[in-house]
């Protein structure tokens, strides 16, 4: 007989599973509980500047994002010894990317640690 709390655990193992295979699909899908998320961004907190995508670095490949349930995903990308981050704003007609300046892998790490920390955004 079901009782409230086994149809809880159903759809609780059921939840992960699907969101092991999310995951498995693409990192722009539900949340993973893995990815941070951003803190709050600081009262004095350094804006950065962000453009639309610059095509020669689109080879750059990810190497850190926050998590997906939030509207606005950040990623770190990186390639031939640059990183920048990438601003991706979900939207229900589709996604907004604006992407900062690249710097030196080291700074661009650097960068991150400061995005998520909220002392730059
Ligand atoms: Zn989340």
């Amino acid at each position: 007989m079901w009782t409230l709390r086994s149809l809880c655990e159903v759809s609780r193992t059921g939840w992960a599973s699907r969101r092991r295979w999310s995951r498995a699909v693409s990192p722009l899908d539900d949340c993973t509980g893995v990815s941070p998320h951003v803190s709050t961004a600081q009262r004095d907190h350094v804006r950065l500047e962000w453009r639309t995508p610059y095509p020669a670095l689109e080879r750059a490949r990810p190497v850190a994002w926050t998590c997906v349930c939030r509207s606005v995903i950040y990623e770190l990308r990186v390639g031939a010894g640059q990183g920048f981050i990438r601003r991706t704003v979900q939207l229900d007609g589709g996604h907004q990317v604006l992407e900062s300046r690249s710097w030196l892998q080291r700074e661009a790490w650097a960068v991150w640690a400061d995005l998520l920390a909220g002392r730059v955004r």
